[in-house]
């Protein structure tokens, strides 16, 4: 079994658990750095150069797939595809979910419960979006924001204004979004891989800071979920057609909402807070796709 990790950096954690849980199992494994591959279209044989030379065919491909380069990775991913090779995201799946507006729109249409949010246009009526919010505060968020950079709470309508336009005259498409005050600065995050529930934790933002992100400093815990809790990772998952996610919910009065749905999840803090393998349960899921495309 021919396995390539797309990852830019080959010292990173995730990928060296990959690689590690890979060779554990006897698979060869390898790196290919999405950013050093030109892509050959031909309606016969399409091929793939990496740095100029013809790459070895692989049986299975699992992306780790930085946001600054969704693009390219999504184009290298699509021709692994058109090769006829196991790809563990699909370039279509990593695409809807890096855009945090259509992921909410695919779950909304599906009746997955998420945070109420209004996308705002330039121009559009502030005080109408906030009232269909419920009110301040309220969080605005940058549409391909990632790590928490771009999630900022509005207590006031001023910051709303001040924010959205800022952001605005960049060129940024903003999202606003009800405030879920009851989850008290904390989210859950489910690691689901080929439609099984494989690790959840906990993270608690650090005082003062009601974003958990552990780049932003957050801290977590191992939890078990509900066998209901599980399901509905499994559905959002399944939805979004990724068969690696890290889908983060927030605990509200109304059950867990889906606030996003990461296509290359981090495996650092989830492994470490766990004490799982989740890299192992990634490489299984890869080989038995690549057998049954085979
Ligand atoms: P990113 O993709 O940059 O991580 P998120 O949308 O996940 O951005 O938001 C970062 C963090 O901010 C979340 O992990 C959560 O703790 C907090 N947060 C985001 N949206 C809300 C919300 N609507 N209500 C309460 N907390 C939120």
């Amino acid at each position: 079994m021919k396995i390539a990790i797309l990852s830019r950096g080959a010292q990173l954690y995730s990928t060296q658990s990959l690689i590690q849980a890979g060779l554990k199992r006897g698979y060869d494994m390898h790196i290919v750095d999405h950013t050093r591959c030109s892509l050959i279209l031909d309606e016969e044989r399409s091929r793939i150069l990496y740095d100029g030379y013809r790459l070895d065919p692989f049986d299975a491909v699992i992306p780790r797939i930085g946001a600054s380069v969704t693009s390219v990775g999504a184009s290298v991913i699509s021709q692994f595809e058109n090769m006829g090779v196991f790809v563990a995201s699909t370039a279509e799946a990593l695409l809807q979910a890096r855009d945090k507006l259509r992921c909410l729109h695919r779950l909304a249409q599906h009746g997955m419960a998420i945070p109420k949010t209004v996308f705002v246009a330039p121009g559009q009526n502030l005080n109408a979006a906030v009232s269909g919010l419920g009110g301040l505060p309220v969080v605005v968020k940058l549409l391909a924001g990632t790590h928490g950079v771009g999630v900022i709470l509005a207590e006031t309508f001023r910051t709303v204004e001040a924010t959205v336009e800022a952001f605005q005259r960049l060129n940024e498409r903003v999202l606003l979004q009800e405030f879920i005050r009851e989850s008290k600065g904390k989210d859950v995050r489910v690691l689901v891989v080929g439609g099984e529930v494989v690790a959840a934790m906990e993270r608690q933002a650090r005082p003062g800071e009601f974003r958990s992100n552990l780049h932003r400093g957050g801290s977590a815990r191992r939890v078990s979920l509900t066998p209901e809790e599980e399901a509905q990772a499994i559905q959002v998952a399944s939805l979004m057609g990724l068969g690696i996610a890290g889908v983060d919910f927030l605990r509200s009065r109304r059950g867990l909402l889906t606030m996003e749905v990461n296509a290359s999840p981090g495996l650092e803090g989830i492994e470490a807070v766990t004490g799982l393998d989740v890299a192992g349960h990634i490489l299984d899921y890869t080989a038995r796709g690549a057998k049954a495309q085979r």
